[in-house]
């Protein structure tokens, strides 16, 4: 589902980075880019983090949610796309790692959509570097104002 290197933990001046571990991605082709992530992400057993990245998707699905409503608008774009831009975090719901991820893309006539990431299917490549705050777990909670699920410190 994917391959990585993790990044050699010292900068130029020698000295040793503490509690950040570096991971360089490359995702499969044609995979869900939740799926493979959030694999990697229990493999590595990361409960903060911080994930950014690059490629194409062929499908992506993008999730609005009406804070006046506080109902989520869900719409999927099934197109050939450039990733101009995927950033997101990774914390701890249900003891599991929970991916917040949002995204840009460009089309085919370089306009841009983008929004909160619910999936997105690759064709061509993704390329992500993740950061895991190791030494650090941060929880979910649901805030009743917003709907949403903040961070709980
Ligand atoms: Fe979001």
């Amino acid at each position: 589902m994917y391959q990585y290197t993790q990044v050699k933990e010292s900068t130029a001046l020698g000295m040793d980075i503490k509690g950040v571990k570096r991971y360089i991605l490359s995702l499969d082709n044609h995979v869900s880019i939740v799926e493979a992530l959030t694999a990697f992400c229990k493999e590595k057993e990361i409960y903060a983090g911080k994930v950014s990245g690059l490629g194409a998707v062929n499908s992506a699905t993008f999730r609005f949610l009406n804070p006046a409503t506080l109902q989520y608008v869900d719409k999927t774009f099934e197109e050939q796309m450039e990733i101009t831009n995927l950033t997101g975090n990774i914390s701890c719901k249900d003891k599991k790692p929970y991916l917040h991820l949002h995204i840009t893309a460009s089309r085919e006539d370089y306009t841009c959509i983008g929004g909160h990431l619910l999936d997105a299917r690759i064709n061509g490549a993704c390329e992500l570097f993740v950061e895991d705050y190791y030494l650090t777990a941060v929880g979910r909670r649901q805030d009743e104002e917003t709907g949403l699920n903040m961070y709980k410190f």
